[in-house]
Order: structure tokens, then C-alpha cells, then sequence
């Protein structure tokens, strides 16, 4: 029966014990540092998670009124925000701030609130917001460029050149924004005809030679004889895309005949054989390719004043607001409209 069991004084026992708490302390410590790891991954994703996701309007009411930020700490957030196309927490921002009675920044946190509804679209709180500053402040030539902006896109032309005035006496430059105006408020007006509003854009245009595009775009679609009798050669390239899209019927052969660049532009299309090159390379290739191969001309928009690309033509800069500053950049592509009028031709 002894041989079964191991006396306390028996040196075996003692191994035995010695090697049991090394097990045991082993466990321990690879468990213990299993715990720890998920602990502290836990803790970080925990953290992390804080900055994923953006802090609700209670947060940031206690976070702002309690002054853990500057008020231009808070400003710069904001405008972080509108940056990233996050409107509403830049709006949360803002409010929360003008909500603090001791702002230093209140004007300029009123205008930045302003600017931020125009850019999300709140065309009527923006209107609001600038009277505001207006209202205190006449003075305040970005303020009225701003409610001219949101007159102008709520297509109240009559009151975005009522704003001018003062802008005038202030001696900004309103020629183009004037121009601009009462052409769009011609554009717009549905009592007037077709034949009268033509006049009146002439009339316009020729005040200033400014908005090419826009004026030929209208004469060009509804009466292409008044557009050719009153076609600038030297702003031929401005207007290139409508001048490419016009009907082979609405084509003037004697103007184009005695313009270089209309009988590199019409050679390229294929009306004419007036000319065998061209100085731009787009013309050159088409010229040269003789309408043996589908390709044609595309068309993006530059603005010269912040070189942003757009692929209409616009009057208004949508990012700078600068009007005018439209540049046409051609470029070469497969003409689908072939395409499909060959395949539909090949079935009759
Ligand atoms: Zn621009």
C-alpha cells in the first residue's frame, strides 16, 4: 500500500511540488497577459472610437460654453468641417458660439454662419443672416457680395441689383455683376418675346463686350442671322462649343469663308474643305483625319480666376464666383451620335 503513496519527506514529492507551481505560475502569467492585451486593445478602440465620430449638439453646447477651446480654435474647426462638406456640425459650431453673450468674434462668426447656410443650400437663412450684418454694419462689402450671391440663386434679380448700389457707392466694381444680372433678369422674364429679349441682351453687350457665351448662346439657339450679323471674329474661340453644335442649315458660308479660325473649325467638322492644318492640334487631327475615323470634339471648362475644371459652361465661376472667367479647353473623343446614326442607318 505504501508504494502508492509518497511520503512529504520523499524527494520525488518535492519535484513533483516544485514542478506544480511552475505550472501553475506559468498559467497564470499567460493568462494574466492575455487579460492585459485585450484590456488595453479594448481601451484604445475605446479612444479611437472618440474621434470617429463626430461630438452631438449637447457636447458641443457643454464643450463650448465651458471654454475648453478659443473661440478661434472653435472657428477653425468649424470651417474644417465645411471644408469636408460637413455643413450642419459647422452650423452647430457657429450657433453655439453666437450663443456666448461675450463673443469678440461676433460679426465674423455671423458671416462665416451665413456663408456655410449659402454653401449647403439654406438660401433663405443665409439671406437672414447677411440683413443681420447688414443691419448693424451697412458697411460690409463681403456681407452685400453675399446676399447679392443669394439673391442671384433665388432668382430675386430684381433685389441682387438693388444690392449693387451700395456696392457702387462703396467704389467696388460692379460693371460685370450689372451686366450679368440684367441678363439673367431678361433670360428669366416670361412675358417678354423671344425677338425683344435678343435686342435687349445686344444692348447689354454692347455696353461692355462682356458674357460672350451667354448672349451668343441665346441668339445662336432663336435667330442664328442675328447671332452671324453680329459675330465678334476675335471672340470666335470663346464660343466654340456652341459655334461646334450649331445646325449644318444655321451656318453663315461667307462669314466663315473670310474667318480663319471658323474655317479651320467648320474644315474640322466636315462642312467645308477651307483649310488643310491648324494651328490648334484638336482642329489639326480632326482636319487631318478627314471624317474617315469617329472622332470629335469634348469640351471642360477652366476658370482663369481659380482654375477649377467644369465640364459645362458656365457664366458664374460655381467656386469663386467670378463671372466671365469661363476658358473652353478642347479635347478629342469617340462621336457616339455617329455611332448610333451609323448602326441605325445599317438596319433600314
Ligand atoms: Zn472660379
Amino acid at each position: 500500500m505504501n508504494t502508492f503513496f509518497l511520503e512529504y519527506r520523499d524527494p520525488l514529492f518535492g519535484i513533483i511540488i516544485f514542478f506544480v507551481i511552475i505550472f501553475v505560475i506559468t498559467f497564470f502569467s499567460y493568462w494574466w497577459g492575455r487579460y492585459k492585451s485585450k484590456e488595453d486593445h479594448r481601451h484604445l478602440s475605446k479612444f479611437l472610437r472618440q474621434f470617429r465620430s463626430l461630438p452631438s449638439q449637447e457636447e458641443l453646447q457643454v464643450m463650448i460654453s465651458g471654454g475648453e477651446l478659443s473661440e478661434k480654435s472653435w472657428i477653425i474647426l468649424a470651417q474644417s468641417y465645411t471644408r469636408n462638406g460637413d455643413f450642419e456640425k459647422a452650423i452647430e459650431i457657429y450657433n453655439e458660439l453666437l450663443k456666448l453673450g461675450n463673443s469678440i468674434n461676433h460679426k465674423e462668426t455671423l458671416f462665416l454662419l451665413g456663408r456655410t447656410y449659402f454653401k449647403a443650400g439654406f438660401l433663405e437663412r443665409a439671406k437672414q443672416v447677411f440683413l443681420e450684418i447688414l443691419k448693424n454694419n451697412p458697411r460690409t462689402p463681403q456681407a452685400l457680395h453675399y446676399l447679392l450671391l443669394v439673391y442671384e440663386y433665388m432668382r430675386d434679380y430684381k433685389s441682387a441689383l438693388e444690392v449693387l448700389e451700395p456696392l457702387d457707392e462703396m467704389k467696388k466694381d460692379i460693371e460685370s455683376d450689372a451686366a450679368y444680372l440684367k441678363s439673367l433678369a431678361l433670360l428669366n422674364d416670361l412675358k417678354m418675346s423671344d425677338d425683344i429679349k435678343a435686342q435687349k441682351l445686344l444692348e447689354i453687350y454692347r455696353e461692355s463686350y462682356q458674357l460672350t457665351h451667354l448672349v451668343f448662346e441665346y441668339l445662336f439657339r432663336v435667330d442664328p442671322k442675328l447671332a452671324w450679323s453680329n459675330f465678334d471674329s476675335s471672340k470666335g474661340e470663346l464660343i466654340t462649343d456652341i459655334l461646334w453644335h450649331l445646325d449644318t442649315e444655321s451656318l453663315d458660308l461667307d462669314i466663315i469663308t473670310n474667318n480663319g479660325f471658323l474655317r479651320e473649325l467648320y474644315s474640322a467638322r466636315g462642312d467645308v474643305s477651307l483649310a488643310n492644318q491648324s494651328f490648334m492640334f484638336e482642329l489639326d487631327i480632326l482636319i487631318n483625319l478627314k471624317q474617315k475615323s469617329n472622332v470629335t470634339l469634348n469640351f471642360e471648362y477652366v476658370c482663369d480666376s481659380c482654375k477649377q475644371t467644369f465640364p459645362f459652361a458656365f457664366n458664374r465661376c460655381s467656386s469663386c464666383h467670378t463671372i466671365d472667367s469661363s476658358r473652353i479647353e478642347l479635347g478629342l473623343t469617340k462621336d457616339y451620335y455617329r455611332d448610333c446614326s451609323e448602326e441605325y442607318n445599317s438596319f433600314q
